[in-house]
């Protein structure tokens, strides 16, 4: 029997395991794809994802391809150079971050087998795996198996809304000039954004995602062909945000995208999911770890309702009633770079964020 079977090998699973190998706890991933696959993302790190990955002494400047320090931000009410002191947004191949991340748990003693898990069944003291191929046993799980999530389906845990996300590698000469800026686009899609982020070799990650659901390839690939580009394979998947306020079971606890812990602001998912993989792990030096890591999660959750409430003020507010109607919008305001670069950074709570520009708004009105 292995201490811990973590399910699933994105940045949630492959963080748990790397530190999980780092605590000299019996680790298996347990995937259904082998690596390098194709996960659909725009694979964008922001400055608190790569402090973290510092803090796990993992350093991803090989599979770094492109690095934003401006980002060009259009709304209805114009478009607006931001720019940053730190790059806003790194942006890497999921494919080759995934794989390198993998690798690091891998060389350090975490065994991996290629299995699609279809549930988990908890007993008093294990838990069962059944997977397609066999049936495996761990004192404890992390689910980590990205949305829909079968572990947390199987342990009746899920998130309370999904968004839905296109993208693609898209190649050619860019037929704006934007230079090496990332663009998010708030014109193209209501309750979202269509992103453009440089790689290398003339490629481009090129996508959009939105809250609403609805079928967006045409508007993608308008998108593409008004830059100038040549689509590749378009890719979509759901973003899963507002967790539930529970994280784990007995025996089981959820990470990342199986939990719903994407930001709903941003979409970003990968800072999170490497935060929340890396505390089920360590929670596993407590005497009981999923408790411990039920309240080390409580916090973020609980933060998560006020990231919904800025992404009302974003989408709703300033995209449709400020740009719109009245031709102004908070991107253009002196303090916007200020509170991204703190919120991205991870030095604010979304619950000061609102503090702040519910204060902005007060000093400015
Ligand atoms: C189009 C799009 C663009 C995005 N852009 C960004 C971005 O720029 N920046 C950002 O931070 N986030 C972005 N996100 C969000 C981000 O991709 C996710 O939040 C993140 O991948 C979640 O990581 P995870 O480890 O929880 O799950 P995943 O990365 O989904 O990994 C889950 C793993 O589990 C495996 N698996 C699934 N089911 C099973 C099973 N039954 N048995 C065994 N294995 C299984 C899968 O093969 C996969 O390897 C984007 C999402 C989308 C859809």
């Amino acid at each position: 029997m292995y201490d811990l079977i973590i399910i699933g090998s994105g940045p949630a699973g492959n963080t748990a395991a790397i530190i999980a190998s780092r605590l000299g706890i019996r680790a298996m991933i347990i995937d259904k794809a082998r690596h390098p696959r194709v996960k659909p993302c725009g694979g964008g790190l922001t400055p608190k994802s790569i402090a973290l990955s510092r803090i796990l002494g993992l350093d991803l400047s090989e599979v770094i391809e492109h690095e934003c320090n401006e980002v060009v931000v259009v709304t209805h009410a114009g478009s607006y150079i931001m720019r940053f002191k730190e790059p806003m947004i790194r942006v890497s191949r999921r494919e080759r971050l995934d794989e390198f991340m993998f690798n690091e748990a891998v060389n350090n003693g975490v065994e991996y087998i290629n299995d699609e898990v279809l549930k988990v069944k908890e007993t008093a003291n294990k838990v069962e795996v059944i997977g397609r191929g066999g049936v495996y046993e761990a004192k404890w799980v992390i689910g980590a198996d990205g949305a829909p999530s079968r572990v947390g389906r199987s342990i009746g845990i899920m998130p309370k809304s999904n968004a839905v996300a296109l993208m693609n590698i898209a190649s050619g000469n860019l037929g704006i000039n934007t230079g090496d800026a990332c663009i998010l686009d708030f014109t193209r899609i209501k309750w979202g954004y269509a992103w453009l982020f440089p790689l290398s070799r003339s490629d481009y990650d090129v996508g959009l995602g939105s809250a609403l659901k609805g079928r967006y390839s045409d508007l993608l690939l308008s998108y593409i062909n008004e830059l100038g580009l040549k689509p590749g394979r378009l890719m979509g998947h759901l973003i899963p945000y507002r967790p539930p306020n529970l994280a784990s079971t007995r025996r089981v606890m959820l990470t990342g995208d199986a939990l719903g812990l994407a930001d709903p602001v941003t979409g970003e998912g990968i800072f999170q999911a490497m935060m929340s993989g890396a505390l089920a792990a360590l929670s596993l030096r407590s005497s009981n770890p999923t408790e411990y890591y039920n309240s080390m999660m409580a916090n973020y959750i609980n933060d998560s309702q006020y990231a919904l409430m800025v992404a009302y003020i974003v989408y709703g507010f300033d995209s449709i009633f400020l740009s719109r109607f009245l031709g102004v919008t908070g991107f253009s305001k002196a303090g916007a770079v200020n509170i991204i670069e703190k919120v991205t950074g991870g030095k604010l709570t979304y619950r000061d964020a609102v503090k702040e520009v519910v204060k902005s708004i007060s000093v400015s009105g």
